[in-house]
Protein backbone atom coordinates (compact mmCIF):
# COMPACT_ATOMS: atom_id res chain seq x y z
CA UNK A 1 0.00 0.00 0.00
CA UNK A 2 1.31 3.38 -0.95
CA UNK A 3 -0.80 5.65 0.86
CA UNK A 4 -1.31 4.00 4.64
CA UNK A 5 -4.70 5.11 6.42
CA UNK A 6 -4.30 7.61 9.24
CA UNK A 7 -0.96 8.75 8.42
CA UNK A 8 -0.88 12.37 6.52
CA UNK A 9 2.07 13.05 3.80
CA UNK A 10 3.63 16.55 3.92
CA UNK A 11 4.31 16.51 0.01
CA UNK A 12 6.38 18.99 -2.45
CA UNK A 13 4.64 19.09 -5.78
CA UNK A 14 8.05 20.80 -7.21
CA UNK A 15 7.80 24.42 -8.90
CA UNK A 16 5.79 24.42 -11.55
CA UNK A 17 6.82 22.14 -14.61
CA UNK A 18 4.67 18.88 -14.38
CA UNK A 19 7.56 16.58 -14.90
CA UNK A 20 9.63 18.23 -11.69
CA UNK A 21 7.32 16.19 -9.73
CA UNK A 22 8.55 13.09 -7.71
CA UNK A 23 7.78 9.47 -8.72
CA UNK A 24 6.45 9.26 -4.50
CA UNK A 25 4.34 12.51 -5.19
CA UNK A 26 2.37 10.86 -7.77
CA UNK A 27 2.06 7.18 -6.34
CA UNK A 28 0.75 9.39 -3.14
CA UNK A 29 -1.62 11.32 -4.66
CA UNK A 30 -3.18 8.56 -6.66
CA UNK A 31 -3.51 6.99 -3.62
CA UNK A 32 -4.66 9.52 -1.34
CA UNK A 33 -8.14 9.22 0.22
CA UNK A 34 -7.49 13.49 0.69
CA UNK A 35 -5.62 16.35 -0.76
CA UNK A 36 -5.17 19.18 0.38
CA UNK A 37 -3.41 21.49 -1.68
CA UNK A 38 -2.45 24.93 -2.59
CA UNK A 39 -2.46 27.02 -5.47
CA UNK A 40 1.50 26.87 -6.56
CA UNK A 41 1.13 23.47 -7.80
CA UNK A 42 1.53 22.61 -11.19
CA UNK A 43 -1.33 22.44 -13.73
CA UNK A 44 -2.83 18.75 -13.62
CA UNK A 45 -0.70 17.85 -10.38
CA UNK A 46 -4.25 16.27 -9.21
CA UNK A 47 -5.25 14.49 -12.54
CA UNK A 48 -3.96 11.24 -11.16
CA UNK A 49 -5.87 11.44 -8.36
CA UNK A 50 -8.72 8.99 -7.27
CA UNK A 51 -12.38 9.77 -8.46
CA UNK A 52 -13.68 9.30 -5.53
CA UNK A 53 -10.52 11.42 -3.52
CA UNK A 54 -11.93 14.81 -1.72
CA UNK A 55 -9.54 17.28 -2.96
CA UNK A 56 -9.47 20.46 -0.89
CA UNK A 57 -7.89 23.52 -2.18
CA UNK A 58 -6.48 25.49 1.08
CA UNK A 59 -4.55 28.13 -0.64
CA UNK A 60 -5.16 31.95 -0.85
CA UNK A 61 -7.96 33.16 -2.99
CA UNK A 62 -7.38 36.62 -5.01
CA UNK A 63 -9.26 39.15 -2.26
CA UNK A 64 -9.96 36.97 0.45
CA UNK A 65 -7.88 35.60 3.31
CA UNK A 66 -6.05 32.48 3.04
CA UNK A 67 -6.97 29.73 5.34
CA UNK A 68 -5.33 30.23 8.50
CA UNK A 69 -2.56 27.93 9.24
CA UNK A 70 -3.71 26.68 12.13
CA UNK A 71 -6.57 25.95 10.80
CA UNK A 72 -4.85 23.98 8.08
CA UNK A 73 -3.14 21.78 11.05
CA UNK A 74 -6.39 20.98 12.46
CA UNK A 75 -8.17 19.64 9.26
CA UNK A 76 -5.49 17.81 8.25
CA UNK A 77 -5.35 16.57 12.02
CA UNK A 78 -8.98 15.69 11.95
CA UNK A 79 -8.34 13.83 8.39
CA UNK A 80 -6.49 11.37 9.41
CA UNK A 81 -8.31 10.76 13.09
CA UNK A 82 -11.05 9.36 10.62
CA UNK A 83 -8.88 7.17 9.11
CA UNK A 84 -8.22 8.81 6.10
CA UNK A 85 -4.81 8.67 3.86
CA UNK A 86 -3.78 12.68 4.05
CA UNK A 87 -1.80 14.47 1.24
CA UNK A 88 -0.54 17.60 1.83
CA UNK A 89 0.14 18.79 -1.34
CA UNK A 90 2.55 22.72 -1.49
CA UNK A 91 4.62 24.31 -3.54
CA UNK A 92 7.85 23.29 -4.07
CA UNK A 93 9.53 21.86 -1.03
CA UNK A 94 7.33 21.36 2.39
CA UNK A 95 10.01 22.60 4.11
CA UNK A 96 11.77 25.72 2.31
CA UNK A 97 9.35 28.71 3.22
CA UNK A 98 6.32 26.15 2.79
CA UNK A 99 5.64 26.21 6.76
CA UNK A 100 5.57 22.33 6.42
CA UNK A 101 7.50 22.88 9.59
CA UNK A 102 4.42 23.81 11.08
CA UNK A 103 2.41 21.59 9.85
CA UNK A 104 4.30 18.87 10.25
CA UNK A 105 4.64 20.05 14.27
CA UNK A 106 0.71 20.01 14.55
CA UNK A 107 0.91 16.84 13.70
CA UNK A 108 3.25 15.56 16.41
CA UNK A 109 1.49 17.40 18.52
CA UNK A 110 -2.01 15.79 17.95
CA UNK A 111 -0.45 12.33 17.94
CA UNK A 112 -0.81 11.55 13.82
CA UNK A 113 1.81 9.87 11.95
CA UNK A 114 3.09 11.61 9.18
CA UNK A 115 5.85 11.18 6.52
CA UNK A 116 7.78 14.04 4.33
CA UNK A 117 8.39 14.34 0.44
CA UNK A 118 10.76 16.46 0.12
CA UNK A 119 10.36 18.11 -3.82
CA UNK A 120 12.10 20.45 -6.16
CA UNK A 121 12.37 23.71 -4.44
CA UNK A 122 12.05 26.82 -6.75
CA UNK A 123 15.73 28.48 -5.86
CA UNK A 124 17.28 25.41 -6.99
CA UNK A 125 14.82 24.80 -10.37
CA UNK A 126 13.79 28.29 -11.56
CA UNK A 127 17.70 28.66 -11.61
CA UNK A 128 18.57 25.77 -13.42
CA UNK A 129 16.00 26.23 -15.99
CA UNK A 130 17.67 30.17 -16.49
CA UNK A 131 20.77 28.70 -16.82
CA UNK A 132 21.97 29.93 -13.20
CA UNK A 133 24.13 27.39 -11.76
CA UNK A 134 23.78 28.38 -7.82
CA UNK A 135 26.67 26.86 -6.45
CA UNK A 136 30.16 26.85 -9.16
CA UNK A 137 33.50 25.76 -8.65
CA UNK A 138 34.99 29.51 -9.30
CA UNK A 139 32.04 31.50 -7.94
CA UNK A 140 30.48 30.22 -5.33
CA UNK A 141 31.36 27.52 -2.59
CA UNK A 142 27.66 28.08 -1.37
CA UNK A 143 24.33 29.45 -1.34
CA UNK A 144 21.45 30.94 0.73
CA UNK A 145 17.90 30.42 0.58
CA UNK A 146 16.71 33.84 2.42
CA UNK A 147 13.29 34.66 2.69
CA UNK A 148 12.46 38.77 1.33
CA UNK A 149 8.86 38.77 2.97
CA UNK A 150 9.41 39.02 6.56
CA UNK A 151 6.43 38.29 8.42
CA UNK A 152 4.04 41.46 8.64
CA UNK A 153 3.82 40.21 12.48
CA UNK A 154 6.90 40.61 13.65
CA UNK A 155 7.59 44.03 14.39
CA UNK A 156 11.71 43.70 13.45
CA UNK A 157 13.31 42.39 10.87
CA UNK A 158 15.05 39.18 11.15
CA UNK A 159 17.54 38.90 8.33
CA UNK A 160 21.12 40.14 9.41
CA UNK A 161 22.02 42.36 6.35
CA UNK A 162 25.33 42.64 7.95
CA UNK A 163 25.72 38.32 7.41
CA UNK A 164 24.29 38.54 4.30
CA UNK A 165 26.49 40.53 2.37
CA UNK A 166 29.41 39.06 3.92
CA UNK A 167 27.99 35.81 2.48
CA UNK A 168 30.63 34.03 0.73
CA UNK A 169 27.99 32.72 -2.08
CA UNK A 170 25.22 33.12 -3.88
CA UNK A 171 22.37 34.34 -2.20
CA UNK A 172 18.91 33.40 -3.64
CA UNK A 173 15.51 35.16 -2.24
CA UNK A 174 12.60 33.70 -1.78
CA UNK A 175 9.33 35.96 -2.16
CA UNK A 176 11.75 39.30 -2.52
CA UNK A 177 10.23 41.07 -5.97
CA UNK A 178 7.83 43.15 -3.64
CA UNK A 179 10.70 43.92 -1.13
CA UNK A 180 13.68 44.40 -4.02
CA UNK A 181 14.06 47.72 -3.62
CA UNK A 182 14.67 48.39 -0.33
CA UNK A 183 16.69 44.76 0.11
CA UNK A 184 18.85 44.91 -2.53
CA UNK A 185 19.23 48.89 -0.76
CA UNK A 186 19.83 47.60 2.48
CA UNK A 187 22.57 44.88 1.02
CA UNK A 188 24.40 47.68 -0.73
CA UNK A 189 24.22 49.42 2.56
CA UNK A 190 25.56 46.80 4.59
CA UNK A 191 28.73 46.47 2.43
CA UNK A 192 27.31 44.03 -0.97
CA UNK A 193 28.30 45.22 -4.10
CA UNK A 194 26.27 46.87 -5.89
CA UNK A 195 28.10 45.87 -9.65
CA UNK A 196 27.32 42.61 -8.54
CA UNK A 197 25.00 40.38 -11.23
CA UNK A 198 21.37 39.91 -10.06
CA UNK A 199 18.45 38.15 -11.58
CA UNK A 200 15.22 37.85 -11.18
CA UNK A 201 13.01 34.86 -11.79
CA UNK A 202 9.62 34.74 -13.11
CA UNK A 203 7.73 31.71 -13.13
CA UNK A 204 10.43 29.49 -13.00
CA UNK A 205 10.13 25.89 -14.81
CA UNK A 206 6.52 26.98 -15.90
CA UNK A 207 5.45 28.15 -19.26
CA UNK A 208 6.33 31.96 -20.01
CA UNK A 209 9.19 31.72 -17.62
CA UNK A 210 10.88 34.95 -17.60
CA UNK A 211 14.41 35.69 -16.52
CA UNK A 212 15.93 39.69 -16.27
CA UNK A 213 19.30 39.99 -15.55
CA UNK A 214 20.73 43.46 -14.02
CA UNK A 215 23.09 44.12 -11.39
CA UNK A 216 22.11 44.20 -7.49
CA UNK A 217 22.08 48.12 -8.18
CA UNK A 218 19.85 48.40 -10.84
CA UNK A 219 17.62 45.01 -10.43
CA UNK A 220 15.06 46.71 -8.74
CA UNK A 221 14.56 49.25 -11.85
CA UNK A 222 15.13 46.34 -14.77
CA UNK A 223 12.38 44.60 -12.71
CA UNK A 224 9.87 47.55 -12.68
CA UNK A 225 10.74 48.15 -15.98
CA UNK A 226 9.31 44.48 -17.27
CA UNK A 227 7.16 44.16 -15.29
CA UNK A 228 8.08 41.07 -13.37
CA UNK A 229 5.11 39.16 -11.09
CA UNK A 230 4.93 36.79 -8.71
CA UNK A 231 5.98 34.11 -8.80
CA UNK A 232 9.60 35.15 -8.94
CA UNK A 233 13.10 34.36 -7.40
CA UNK A 234 15.63 36.58 -6.81
CA UNK A 235 19.38 35.45 -7.31
CA UNK A 236 22.55 37.78 -6.31
CA UNK A 237 26.13 36.73 -7.25
CA UNK A 238 28.23 36.13 -9.80
CA UNK A 239 26.87 32.90 -11.03
CA UNK A 240 23.92 34.79 -12.44
CA UNK A 241 26.76 35.64 -15.30
CA UNK A 242 27.20 31.70 -16.26
CA UNK A 243 23.82 31.94 -17.57
CA UNK A 244 25.30 34.07 -20.82
CA UNK A 245 26.62 30.13 -21.66
CA UNK A 246 24.02 28.29 -19.80
CA UNK A 247 20.71 29.38 -20.64
CA UNK A 248 19.00 26.19 -22.50
CA UNK A 249 15.32 27.09 -22.22
CA UNK A 250 15.73 29.71 -24.58
CA UNK A 251 17.47 28.09 -26.88
CA UNK A 252 14.96 24.60 -27.58
CA UNK A 253 13.69 24.88 -30.74
CA UNK A 254 9.94 26.23 -30.32
CA UNK A 255 10.79 28.66 -27.59
CA UNK A 256 8.72 31.27 -27.10
CA UNK A 257 6.43 30.06 -29.78
CA UNK A 258 2.54 29.89 -29.33
CA UNK A 259 1.43 26.87 -31.13
CA UNK A 260 -2.55 26.09 -31.53
CA UNK A 261 -3.69 22.54 -31.15
CA UNK A 262 -6.61 21.51 -32.45
CA UNK A 263 -7.48 18.51 -31.98
CA UNK A 264 -10.10 16.88 -29.79
CA UNK A 265 -9.16 17.19 -26.33
CA UNK A 266 -9.45 13.21 -25.68
CA UNK A 267 -6.45 13.17 -28.42
CA UNK A 268 -4.55 16.17 -27.55
CA UNK A 269 -2.49 15.92 -24.74
CA UNK A 270 0.02 13.61 -26.69
CA UNK A 271 0.47 16.31 -29.27
CA UNK A 272 0.76 19.03 -26.56
CA UNK A 273 3.10 17.39 -24.77
CA UNK A 274 5.74 17.13 -27.40
CA UNK A 275 5.53 20.35 -28.50
CA UNK A 276 5.39 21.55 -24.85
CA UNK A 277 8.68 19.45 -24.40
CA UNK A 278 10.27 21.52 -27.44
CA UNK A 279 9.30 25.16 -25.31
CA UNK A 280 6.46 25.96 -27.57
CA UNK A 281 3.34 27.72 -25.54
CA UNK A 282 0.79 25.42 -26.45
CA UNK A 283 -3.12 26.93 -26.70
CA UNK A 284 -5.40 24.28 -26.93
CA UNK A 285 -8.50 25.08 -29.16
CA UNK A 286 -10.18 21.83 -29.78
CA UNK A 287 -13.22 22.42 -32.37
CA UNK A 288 -14.66 18.57 -32.31
CA UNK A 289 -14.64 16.08 -29.46
CA UNK A 290 -15.34 12.34 -30.22
CA UNK A 291 -18.84 10.94 -29.29
CA UNK A 292 -18.84 7.15 -29.10
CA UNK A 293 -21.23 5.63 -30.70
CA UNK A 294 -20.75 1.73 -29.46
CA UNK A 295 -24.31 1.47 -28.14
CA UNK A 296 -26.18 1.17 -31.58
CA UNK A 297 -26.98 -2.07 -33.42
CA UNK A 298 -24.27 -1.50 -36.56
CA UNK A 299 -21.65 -1.84 -33.75
CA UNK A 300 -23.11 -4.73 -31.43
CA UNK A 301 -23.20 -6.52 -35.35
CA UNK A 302 -19.76 -6.27 -35.70
CA UNK A 303 -19.02 -7.27 -32.58
CA UNK A 304 -21.15 -10.54 -32.69
CA UNK A 305 -19.12 -11.57 -35.77
CA UNK A 306 -15.66 -10.87 -34.46
CA UNK A 307 -16.63 -13.40 -31.57
CA UNK A 308 -18.29 -15.68 -34.34
CA UNK A 309 -14.84 -15.24 -36.07
CA UNK A 310 -16.53 -14.38 -39.21
CA UNK A 311 -14.35 -11.65 -40.17
CA UNK A 312 -11.06 -12.52 -42.77
CA UNK A 313 -9.93 -8.98 -41.99
CA UNK A 314 -10.33 -5.87 -39.68
CA UNK A 315 -9.60 -2.54 -40.32
CA UNK A 316 -8.82 0.05 -38.04
CA UNK A 317 -8.37 3.45 -39.26
CA UNK A 318 -7.66 5.69 -35.80
CA UNK A 319 -6.56 5.49 -31.97
CA UNK A 320 -9.81 6.07 -31.04
CA UNK A 321 -11.28 3.61 -33.10
CA UNK A 322 -9.10 1.17 -31.73
CA UNK A 323 -9.88 2.11 -27.96
CA UNK A 324 -13.87 2.01 -28.23
CA UNK A 325 -14.31 -1.15 -30.39
CA UNK A 326 -12.53 -3.26 -27.52
CA UNK A 327 -14.56 -1.01 -25.19
CA UNK A 328 -17.48 -2.66 -27.19
CA UNK A 329 -15.75 -6.02 -27.48
CA UNK A 330 -15.42 -6.05 -23.25
CA UNK A 331 -18.91 -4.65 -22.86
CA UNK A 332 -19.88 -8.11 -24.83
CA UNK A 333 -17.28 -10.33 -22.94
CA UNK A 334 -14.84 -10.35 -25.34
CA UNK A 335 -11.35 -9.56 -25.47
CA UNK A 336 -8.34 -9.66 -27.95
CA UNK A 337 -8.19 -13.46 -27.84
CA UNK A 338 -11.82 -13.08 -30.11
CA UNK A 339 -9.35 -12.02 -33.06
CA UNK A 340 -7.52 -15.06 -33.05
CA UNK A 341 -10.45 -16.72 -34.81
CA UNK A 342 -12.21 -16.83 -37.71
CA UNK A 343 -10.78 -17.30 -41.51
CA UNK A 344 -7.22 -16.44 -42.17
CA UNK A 345 -6.65 -14.14 -45.20
CA UNK A 346 -3.56 -15.13 -47.14
CA UNK A 347 -0.57 -15.04 -46.04
CA UNK A 348 -0.01 -10.71 -45.38
CA UNK A 349 3.36 -9.49 -44.47
CA UNK A 350 3.39 -7.83 -41.25
CA UNK A 351 4.66 -4.22 -40.43
CA UNK A 352 5.53 -1.50 -43.05
CA UNK A 353 5.65 -1.75 -46.78
CA UNK A 354 5.72 1.03 -49.32
CA UNK A 355 2.35 2.89 -50.33
CA UNK A 356 3.66 2.87 -53.70
CA UNK A 357 3.34 -0.69 -53.56
CA UNK A 358 6.68 -1.74 -54.01
CA UNK A 359 7.16 -5.51 -54.15
CA UNK A 360 7.20 -6.43 -50.32
CA UNK A 361 9.65 -8.05 -48.53
CA UNK A 362 8.95 -11.47 -46.45
CA UNK A 363 10.79 -12.38 -43.76
CA UNK A 364 10.61 -16.11 -43.47
CA UNK A 365 11.85 -16.25 -40.28
CA UNK A 366 8.30 -14.36 -38.82
CA UNK A 367 5.40 -16.72 -37.54
CA UNK A 368 2.46 -16.40 -39.02
CA UNK A 369 -0.69 -15.22 -37.13
CA UNK A 370 -3.62 -17.30 -36.87
CA UNK A 371 -6.72 -15.79 -36.90
CA UNK A 372 -7.93 -12.44 -38.38
CA UNK A 373 -5.65 -10.07 -40.07
CA UNK A 374 -5.76 -6.79 -38.50
CA UNK A 375 -4.75 -3.59 -40.42
CA UNK A 376 -4.23 -0.38 -39.09
CA UNK A 377 -4.15 3.15 -40.91
CA UNK A 378 -0.84 4.23 -39.27
CA UNK A 379 1.84 4.18 -36.41
CA UNK A 380 -0.78 5.68 -33.90
CA UNK A 381 -2.98 2.84 -34.87
CA UNK A 382 -0.69 0.66 -34.72
CA UNK A 383 0.39 1.79 -31.30
CA UNK A 384 -3.17 1.67 -29.86
CA UNK A 385 -3.60 -2.19 -30.70
CA UNK A 386 -0.42 -2.67 -29.17
CA UNK A 387 -1.36 -1.76 -25.90
CA UNK A 388 -4.21 -4.40 -26.38
CA UNK A 389 -1.40 -7.21 -27.16
CA UNK A 390 -2.38 -6.51 -30.59
CA UNK A 391 0.73 -6.30 -33.17
CA UNK A 392 -0.79 -5.22 -36.54
CA UNK A 393 -0.49 -7.10 -39.88
CA UNK A 394 -0.52 -4.32 -42.33
CA UNK A 395 0.59 -1.18 -41.24
CA UNK A 396 1.00 1.59 -44.38
CA UNK A 397 3.83 4.15 -43.99
CA UNK A 398 1.36 6.70 -45.23
CA UNK A 399 -1.13 7.86 -42.89
CA UNK A 400 -3.95 7.80 -45.48
CA UNK A 401 -6.80 5.57 -46.71
CA UNK A 402 -5.54 5.27 -49.97
CA UNK A 403 -1.96 3.93 -48.86
CA UNK A 404 -3.86 1.26 -47.05
CA UNK A 405 -5.65 0.44 -49.63
CA UNK A 406 -2.15 0.15 -51.77
CA UNK A 407 -1.00 -2.14 -49.11
CA UNK A 408 -4.17 -4.78 -49.19
CA UNK A 409 -3.70 -4.86 -52.72
CA UNK A 410 -1.53 -8.49 -52.17
CA UNK A 411 -4.48 -9.51 -49.94
CA UNK A 412 -7.01 -11.58 -51.80
CA UNK A 413 -10.24 -10.18 -49.85
CA UNK A 414 -12.97 -11.59 -52.91
CA UNK A 415 -15.60 -13.42 -51.13
CA UNK A 416 -13.87 -12.76 -47.84
CA UNK A 417 -15.95 -10.61 -44.86
CA UNK A 418 -14.37 -7.32 -43.84
CA UNK A 419 -14.77 -4.85 -41.33
CA UNK A 420 -14.21 -1.28 -41.40
CA UNK A 421 -13.93 0.17 -37.87
CA UNK A 422 -14.19 4.03 -37.81
CA UNK A 423 -15.36 7.70 -37.64
CA UNK A 424 -18.65 8.13 -38.55
CA UNK A 425 -17.58 10.66 -41.08
CA UNK A 426 -14.82 8.98 -42.42
CA UNK A 427 -13.91 8.81 -46.02
CA UNK A 428 -15.42 5.73 -48.41
CA UNK A 429 -11.63 5.47 -49.85
CA UNK A 430 -10.95 2.17 -48.07
CA UNK A 431 -14.62 0.14 -48.03
CA UNK A 432 -15.48 1.27 -51.82
CA UNK A 433 -11.98 -0.17 -52.93
CA UNK A 434 -12.45 -3.78 -50.94
CA UNK A 435 -16.53 -3.66 -52.08
CA UNK A 436 -14.41 -3.33 -55.46
CA UNK A 437 -11.71 -6.45 -55.20
CA UNK A 438 -15.31 -8.42 -54.11
CA UNK A 439 -15.16 -8.16 -50.48
CA UNK A 440 -18.17 -8.03 -48.46
CA UNK A 441 -17.21 -4.45 -46.06
CA UNK A 442 -18.97 -4.00 -42.54
CA UNK A 443 -18.72 -0.04 -41.88
CA UNK A 444 -19.08 0.22 -38.87
CA UNK A 445 -19.00 4.31 -37.48
CA UNK A 446 -17.38 3.99 -33.49
CA UNK A 447 -17.38 7.30 -32.92
CA UNK A 448 -18.62 10.53 -34.61
CA UNK A 449 -16.64 14.21 -34.15
CA UNK A 450 -18.99 16.91 -32.98
CA UNK A 451 -18.09 20.35 -32.88
CA UNK A 452 -17.53 21.87 -29.66
CA UNK A 453 -16.95 25.79 -29.05
CA UNK A 454 -13.99 26.84 -28.25
CA UNK A 455 -13.69 28.97 -25.10
CA UNK A 456 -13.34 32.87 -25.49
CA UNK A 457 -10.33 32.74 -23.30
CA UNK A 458 -8.61 30.08 -25.47
CA UNK A 459 -9.47 32.06 -28.37
CA UNK A 460 -7.97 35.11 -26.96
CA UNK A 461 -4.76 33.33 -26.42
CA UNK A 462 -4.55 32.27 -29.86
CA UNK A 463 -4.95 35.89 -31.45
CA UNK A 464 -0.96 35.69 -30.97
CA UNK A 465 0.27 32.48 -31.99
CA UNK A 466 3.14 31.93 -34.32
CA UNK A 467 1.55 28.56 -35.74
CA UNK A 468 -1.82 26.57 -35.96
CA UNK A 469 -1.58 22.69 -36.28
CA UNK A 470 -3.97 20.88 -38.18
CA UNK A 471 -4.50 16.76 -38.17
CA UNK A 472 -7.81 15.97 -39.75
CA UNK A 473 -10.15 17.93 -42.05
CA UNK A 474 -12.61 17.88 -39.91
CA UNK A 475 -11.14 19.97 -37.61
CA UNK A 476 -9.91 22.52 -40.36
CA UNK A 477 -14.01 22.51 -41.37
CA UNK A 478 -15.49 22.85 -37.63
CA UNK A 479 -13.05 25.30 -36.43
CA UNK A 480 -12.73 27.67 -39.00
CA UNK A 481 -16.27 27.81 -38.82
CA UNK A 482 -16.41 27.88 -34.97
CA UNK A 483 -13.68 30.76 -34.93
CA UNK A 484 -14.89 32.77 -38.09
CA UNK A 485 -12.99 35.94 -38.27
CA UNK A 486 -11.83 35.47 -35.10
CA UNK A 487 -9.36 33.04 -37.06
CA UNK A 488 -5.53 34.10 -36.05
CA UNK A 489 -4.48 35.32 -39.48
CA UNK A 490 -1.38 35.73 -38.25
CA UNK A 491 -0.19 32.50 -37.57
CA UNK A 492 1.39 30.26 -39.92
CA UNK A 493 -1.09 26.85 -40.94
CA UNK A 494 0.62 23.76 -40.21
CA UNK A 495 -0.88 20.88 -42.17
CA UNK A 496 -0.83 16.81 -41.56
CA UNK A 497 -1.19 15.73 -45.03
CA UNK A 498 -2.56 17.02 -48.70
CA UNK A 499 -6.24 15.50 -47.48
CA UNK A 500 -5.86 18.17 -43.98
CA UNK A 501 -4.59 21.11 -46.31
CA UNK A 502 -6.85 20.64 -49.33
CA UNK A 503 -9.69 21.06 -46.57
CA UNK A 504 -7.94 24.00 -44.95
CA UNK A 505 -7.25 25.65 -48.44
CA UNK A 506 -10.93 24.83 -49.47
CA UNK A 507 -11.60 27.26 -45.94
CA UNK A 508 -9.56 29.82 -47.31
CA UNK A 509 -6.26 29.41 -45.50
CA UNK A 510 -3.04 29.35 -46.73
CA UNK A 511 -0.95 26.84 -46.00
CA UNK A 512 2.70 27.46 -44.75
CA UNK A 513 3.80 24.41 -43.57
CA UNK A 514 2.65 20.12 -45.02
CA UNK A 515 4.00 17.04 -43.07
CA UNK A 516 6.34 14.80 -44.70
CA UNK A 517 4.96 12.27 -42.41
CA UNK A 518 1.24 12.23 -42.13
CA UNK A 519 1.20 11.00 -38.84
CA UNK A 520 1.91 13.54 -35.46
CA UNK A 521 5.52 12.93 -35.31
CA UNK A 522 5.81 14.11 -38.97
CA UNK A 523 4.08 17.36 -38.31
CA UNK A 524 5.99 18.15 -35.39
CA UNK A 525 9.07 17.65 -37.63
CA UNK A 526 7.90 19.98 -40.23
CA UNK A 527 6.54 22.52 -37.65
CA UNK A 528 10.45 22.86 -36.20
CA UNK A 529 12.10 22.77 -39.34
CA UNK A 530 9.94 25.79 -40.28
CA UNK A 531 10.42 27.43 -37.25
CA UNK A 532 14.36 26.80 -36.97
CA UNK A 533 14.53 26.89 -40.84
CA UNK A 534 17.62 28.81 -42.36
N1 LIG B 1 7.99 25.81 -0.79
C1 LIG B 1 8.27 26.57 -1.98
C2 LIG B 1 8.42 28.04 -1.73
C3 LIG B 1 7.18 28.70 -1.22
S1 LIG B 1 7.41 30.39 -0.92
C4 LIG B 1 9.53 26.01 -2.64
O1 LIG B 1 10.23 25.20 -2.04
O2 LIG B 1 9.82 26.39 -3.78
C5 LIG B 1 6.79 31.10 -2.40
C6 LIG B 1 7.91 31.78 -3.14
O3 LIG B 1 8.66 30.80 -3.82
C7 LIG B 1 7.46 32.72 -4.22
O4 LIG B 1 7.20 34.00 -3.68
C8 LIG B 1 8.66 32.75 -5.13
O5 LIG B 1 9.67 33.58 -4.65
C9 LIG B 1 9.16 31.33 -5.01
N2 LIG B 1 8.65 30.51 -6.09
C10 LIG B 1 7.81 29.47 -6.00
N3 LIG B 1 7.61 28.93 -7.21
C11 LIG B 1 8.32 29.66 -8.07
C12 LIG B 1 8.54 29.59 -9.46
N4 LIG B 1 7.95 28.67 -10.20
N5 LIG B 1 9.37 30.51 -10.04
C13 LIG B 1 9.97 31.45 -9.30
N6 LIG B 1 9.81 31.53 -7.98
C14 LIG B 1 8.99 30.67 -7.37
Amino acid sequence: MTARPGVAYLVGAGPGDPGLMTARSLELIAAADAIFYDRLIPPGALDGARRDAELVYVGKAPGKPSVPQGEIGERLVEAARAGKSVVRLKGGDPFVFGRGGEEGEALCEAGIEFEVVPGVTAGVAASAYAGIPVTHRDDASAVAFVTGHEDPEKDEAALDWQALARFPGTLVFYMGVKRLRDNAAALIDAGRDAGEPAAAVERGTMEGQRTVVATLGTLADAVERENVGAPALIVVGPVVGRRERLAWLERRPLHAKRVVVTRARAQASGLAATLRGLGAEVVELPAIRIEPRTEGDEVRRAVERIGAGEYALVCLTSPNGVRLLFEAMANAGLDARAFGTGPKLQQVERGGSDAGGEAQKRDSARPVQTGMTIAAIGPGTARALGEHGIVADVVPEKFVAEALVETLRSVDVSGKRVLVARAAEARDVLPDALRERGAEVDVVALYETLREAPSDDAIEAAQSADYVTFTSSSTVRNLTEALGDRFPTGARVVSIGPITSEAARGAGLEIAVEAERHDIDGLVAALVADATGP
